[in-house]
C-alpha cells in the first residue's frame, strides 16, 4: 500500500491545499494530511480547529485521513513507518524553500521521497496567509476557501465582516 504525507501548516486549509489533497488521493492509496505546528509560531487556527476543518473539507475522498504532529516532518515519517512526502508547488518563491527541505529530509532519513506537484494555474497566488490578509480587510475570501472555512474564518476575526 502505498502511503503518502502531505504535511503543512493548514492555517486555515484552503482550495489550493484541496486540490492537491483531491489529486494526490489519485496517485496513493492512502494520504495522510500532518498538521504540523511549532508551540513558537501564533497561528490563527488552534490545532484542533485546523484538523476540524480539513476533516470537513476532505470528507468525501475516502482515502484521506488527518493526523497532526509537533516536531520534526522525519520523526513522524519514520515513527509511522511512512517514505512518501507529497507537497505542492506554487511559483518559483516555493521552489527554493522546497528543494531545501526536501534535501534535507532526504539526508535525515535515507528512505525518503518527496513528490511534488503543480498547482493549477488558478491557485497559483494562494496561500493561508493572503487569504487571513483579505478576510482580515474585509474582502471576500468565497473563491478561496471552503464554506466552512470561510465562516469560520470571519468568526475569528469577530464576524464583522
Ligand atoms: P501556506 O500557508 O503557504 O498555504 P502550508 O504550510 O499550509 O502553506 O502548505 C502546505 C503545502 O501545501 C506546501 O507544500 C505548500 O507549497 C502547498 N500549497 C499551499 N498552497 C498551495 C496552492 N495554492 N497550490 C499548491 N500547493 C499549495
Amino acid at each position: 500500500m502505498r502511503v503518502a504525507v502531505y504535511p503543512g501548516s493548514f492555517d486555515p486549509v484552503t482550495l489550493g491545499h484541496l486540490d492537491i489533497i483531491k489529486r494526490s488521493s489519485k496517485i496513493f492509496d492512502e494520504v495522510i494530511v500532518a498538521v504540523m505546528f511549532n508551540r513558537n509560531k501564533k497561528p490563527l487556527f488552534s490545532v484542533d480547529e485546523r484538523i476540524a476543518l480539513l476533516i470537513d473539507a476532505t470528507r468525501n475522498i475516502p482515502n484521506v485521513r488527518v493526523d497532526s504532529h509537533e516536531g520534526l516532518l522525519v520523526d513522524y515519517l519514520s515513527k509511522n513507518n511512512h517514505q512518501i512526502i507529497v507537497k505542492g508547488l506554487r511559483a518559483i518563491s516555493d521552489f527554493e524553500a522546497e528543494f531545501q527541505m526536501a534535501s534535507v529530509n532526504q539526508k535525515l532519513l535515507k528512505e525518503l521521497e518527496t513528490v511534488f506537484i503543480m498547482t493549477r494555474t488558478e491557485y497559483m497566488y494562494l496561500s493561508s496567509s493572503i487569504v487571513k490578509e483579505v478576510a482580515n480587510f474585509g474582502g471576500d475570501i468565497s473563491n478561496f476557501v471552503t464554506d466552512e472555512v470561510r465562516q469560520a474564518i470571519e468568526s475569528k476575526l469577530g464576524g464583522g465582516l
